[in-house]
């Protein structure tokens, strides 16, 4: 569902990005960046935030790359449930009590067309955002947080001429980091009506137009949900964040992404505490390839003098 784009078009992308000296993510702190001359974008491979768009081809030779592979992400979704939210909806049909006899009907019936259809985005966001909290199984707090960003970004007219389906799951992605509670753009975009990129832009446009500024996530906020969902107990959560904590003192985690350094952590700790999970298991709870899972696997265990009994 896209919002028209209306007379006032604020929230125009600006800026073009300096993508010529990025090395590293800035969202997560990775080396690992792919550049897409299929797609003319720069995108970091572990978390898979879009660095850079309308990046210049520098020859045919590069164009190797398949980008088909990369972008192919179901995109899935429950059916639409809509649930009413009276909440906030008077913020947008706020125009003034017009004087008994007085108002001219044919304004009013315009005025009433306009608000219908931003009460009917409205409403289509809020469904959404619950949908995907719900979904993603986030606290009460956390999709209060996100309605009110929405209303935010509303009020600012960015939504306008977007997808409300890529500004609501940047929505969740943004406020899951804030209270916490991160879940990875690959688990935001496997609830989301859109894709892993589309959530990544709009991420990035809310960023710049709002003012926000969230800072990295840190490896040890995914041990608990990873653990459980591995079914894995405490004692391998703890044991996970102990290697994690020394990791970063040694600055063993500097340059990687959160997400790997937690899966590699847990997949550690697991085999030392005699409850082995396959490199496979642990990608597929996390979203990090098996390839990445070893290589920090390889770095953590060697640099921190850890044994690692298979
Ligand atoms: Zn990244």
């Amino acid at each position: 569902m896209v919002v028209p784009e209306g007379d006032k078009g604020g929230g125009k992308d600006k800026k073009r990005d300096k993508h010529e000296e990025v090395k590293t993510c800035p969202e997560c702190g990775s080396k690992c960046l792919v550049h897409d001359y299929g797609r003319a974008e720069i995108f970091c491979a572990d978390c898979g935030l879009v660095i850079a768009e309308n990046i210049v081809d520098p020859g045919p030779e590069w164009r190797a790359f398949d980008s088909e592979q990369m972008s192919k992400r179901a995109r899935t979704g429950a059916p639409l449930t809509y649930r009413i939210h009276d909440k906030g909806l008077s913020t947008l049909t706020s125009w003034d009590s017009p004087a008994q006899g007085q108002y001219n009907l044919k304004k009013w019936e315009q005025r009433t067309h306009i608000a219908n259809t931003a009460e009917r985005s409205f409403v289509f966001a809020l469904s959404e955002i619950e949908r995907m909290a719900s979904a993603l199984k986030l606290p009460m707090n956390v999709r209060e947080a996100a309605s009110m960003l929405y209303r935010r970004a509303m009020k600012k007219h960015l939504i306008r001429g977007r997808s409300i389906e890529g500004i609501t799951s940047a929505i969740l992605y943004i406020t899951c980091r804030q209270y916490g509670v991160p879940r990875t753009l690959e688990e935001v975009s496997g609830v989301s009506r859109v894709g892993q990129k589309e959530i990544s832009r709009a991420y990035r446009f809310l960023l710049r137009e709002l003012d926000i500024k969230v800072s990295p996530a840190s490896p040890v906020d995914f041990v608990p949900r990873f653990c459980s969902m591995l079914g894995l107990g405490g004692d391998i959560e703890a044991k996970a964040i102990e290697i994690i904590k020394r990791a970063s003192e040694k600055e063993l985690t500097n340059g990687r992404g959160p997400i790997g350094i937690a899966a590699a952590a847990i997949y550690i700790a697991a085999i030392l505490n005699g409850e082995h999970r396959t490199q496979k298991e642990v990608s597929d709870v996390t979203g990090v390839t098996e390839v990445t899972i070893r290589n920090r696997y390889k770095e953590l265990s060697e640099q921190l003098d850890i044994e690692v009994l298979l």
